[in-house]
């Protein structure tokens, strides 16, 4: 009978008898992070023979137009300091670092300012990003959370990072809103469940628009300190850049969702064996952001910012110099990175970025 199981579910459901239904927050944050069974700590869940596959892992362009902006953020925008910190939150297999890192050579003195400071909570994914920096020589350091990099002038940067933080989420019933929580059925299985209690105050604690929403509504916040911590960081000479899944506006619904070899799965099933994501409110990260004293700019759909950055022209750069067979390969690349619709990335991923109050234009961000 316990086989059925995977370890990490047994742990889970040892630990709703003990002590109650866990919020859906902390039933992600142990299936993703656990340090023993977490979906992230022991596995490279990247790429085409991985769960999923991100926009860095499509193509270098992502990560190339990236870099040639933080150059041009560094220089015309910060005053070319030296030592800025070059931080990256969940680096994944370092795709995006490598091809940053590239592109920015064509700015005189860049790559010599920065100092690399990746944010890791995984020893495997650790390992592979130490292997794949190495030949270049650069100095590295590793952290489990943002606060840990020394303070200073810094460019942050994070690509599909924060839906992968724990969201908690709460439903709308006749007395008030309730946590979504995770719990045993009869039939001995994980399922969802509501907390029995409301959760006091909460009501004053949501966006306006949403305090009269219908019985049945489902609310998801994060409660973590990153985008507080991110605006803290940046308020003084710092520029971080956020792209992700998500929507610009507050709203209701759930997002929470799991995905293994690349297709939907049931988020209660396997737990610790696939990826469980949600997206990005990207309202409620401004106005963390915000509360800090840092500005934002955006969000802005990723297509939209990728063309204004110029991806188009860079495709076609690529493919002058390669056969024919690579020519659709880089095109099947641009369309994924920039199509709408449910498979493309172009509308869903935004990207915004939150800096220092005194950077008024960035580029790809202008209105
Ligand atoms: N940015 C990469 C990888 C995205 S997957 C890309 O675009 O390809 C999410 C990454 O965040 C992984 O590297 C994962 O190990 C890391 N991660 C997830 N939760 C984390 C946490 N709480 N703290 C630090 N890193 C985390």
């Amino acid at each position: 009978m316990a086989d059925e199981f995977s370890p990490l579910e047994r742990e889970i459901r040892q630990r709703v008898r003990v002590a109650g239904p866990m919020p859906i927050a902390e039933y992600m944050r142990l299936c993703l992070t656990h340090p023993q069974y977490g979906y992230y700590m022991n596995r490279d869940p990247l790429g085409a023979r991985g769960d999923f596959i991100t926009a860095p892992e499509i193509s270098q362009m992502f990560g190339e137009l990236i870099g040639v902006w933080l150059a041009s953020v560094w220089q015309q925008q910060l005053g070319a300091p030296e030592n800025v910190r070059l931080i990256e939150l969940g680096p994944g297999r370092a795709a995006m670092l490598l091809d940053v890192l590239r592109a920015a050579k064509t700015v005189p003195g860049f790559q010599e300012a920065l100092v690399l400071h990746l944010v890791e909570i995984s020893p495997a994914l650790r390992t592979v990003q130490e292997q794949r920096l190495e030949p270049l020589g650069l100095t590295v350091q590793w952290h489990s959370a943002l606060e840990e990099v020394p303070a200073g002038p810094c460019l942050i940067i994070a690509n599909e990072f924060i839906d992968a933080l724990p969201v908690h989420q709460a439903v709308k019933q006749a007395d008030g809103w309730h946590e979504r929580v995770v719990a045993i059925a009869p039939d001995d299985t994980l399922v969802i469940g509501i907390a029995s209690d409301p959760l006091p105050h909460f009501e004053a604690t949501l966006p306006q628009g949403l305090r009269l929403s219908p019985d049945g509504s489902i609310y998801e916040w994060r409660a973590d300190t990153t985008a507080l911590e991110i605006g803290r960081r940046v308020r003084h000479d710092g520029v971080a850049l956020i792209v992700d899944y998500g929507h610009a506006w507050y709203g209701l619904g759930e997002t929470f969702q799991a995905v293994s070899g690349h297709a939907f799965t049931d988020p209660l099933r396997s737990s610790g064996e696939v990826d469980l994501t949600a997206h990005v409110d990207f309202a409620a990260l401004a106005q963390s952001a915000e509360s800090m004293g840092a500005r934002v700019h955006g969000p802005i759909a990723q297509r939209d910012w990728l063309r204004r950055l110029g991806i188009d022209q860079r495709a076609t750069a690529l493919k002058a110099h390669v056969p024919y067979s690579k020519t659709i390969e880089i095109d099947q690349a641009l369309s994924r990175l920039t199509a709408s619709g449910p498979k493309g990335m172009g509308e869903l991923c935004k990207a915004v970025a939150i800096t220092d109050p005194k950077l008024d234009q960035l580029p790809g961000f202008e209105s």
